[in-house]
């Protein structure tokens, strides 16, 4: 038999320690803050958040030079509130999501628009969009859970692209664990990207984007010419 291949455990920055946090699975929201649903063509008022996902080694941290990916001409960044879990569970009540989480921390959803509109014109899957290799920078966590509220940014070379609030989400960080564990049981190592505010936009060659989130470290990527 060909020698058995060897894996690396994806796995994501604890901030102030130097043990990594293990990454099992990460799940995405879509349409979380009434902004951006509009700014992307949809109603708040009709269209619910739902869930998608990226695989587990789409993680990359703070401070990489990133390949721009293939197969796009039109990159998006999307800053998120990212919350990380450590608990196990189905089902659960909202008043149960609190136990689950182990840290937060700032996240981009990184978007390849144009392969996402092809997909979302002839209903075909998201994956290819959303879910390519480096496709999820994400800062170092913060232990315990997110606040309610606080300010959430975005800037490329600088220049600020998307200013919200976390208190402007749909769904509650407690909301999202209650509905995914319904879909699904959420474990240990169990990534959630809770969605972005408005101002989705471009990146280009050799470009560096900054995620923010007020008192938490902030996630900062650039890509290659
Ligand atoms: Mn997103």
């Amino acid at each position: 038999m060909p020698k058995v291949p060897q894996l690396q455990q994806p796995a994501i920055a604890i901030s102030g320690s130097q043990q990594l946090f293990p990454v099992r699975r990460i799940y995405c929201v879509g349409r979380n803050y009434a902004e951006h649903v509009r700014e992307m063509g949809n109603d708040p008022q009709r269209d619910l958040p739902f869930f998608f996902s990226k695989p587990a080694d789409a993680v990359v941290g703070s401070g990489r030079r990133l390949p721009f990916p293939p197969r796009t001409s039109q990159l998006h960044h999307e800053v998120e509130l990212v919350v990380a879990l450590h608990g196990r569970g189905a089902n659960l009540a909202g008043a149960d999501a609190g136990a689950m989480i182990f840290g937060h921390a700032v996240g981009i959803d990184l978007t390849r628009r144009d392969l996402q509109a092809e997909a979302k014109k002839a209903g075909r899957p998201w994956d290819m969009a959303k879910g390519f290799d480096h496709s999820a920078p994400i800062g170092p966590l913060k232990l315990g859970a997110p606040p309610a509220a606080g300010a959430i940014s975005l800037t490329v070379d600088g220049e600020v692209r998307q200013q919200g609030d976390l208190r402007d989400m749909i769904w509650s960080v407690a909301e999202i664990i209650a509905a995914l564990s319904s879909y699904v049981e959420l474990a240990p190592g169990d990534l959630i990207f809770t969605g972005t505010p408005a101002g989705v936009g471009p990146i280009e060659r050799g470009q560096t984007v900054r995620g923010m989130i007020a008192g938490t470290e902030p996630i900062e990527i650039t890509f290659e010419e």
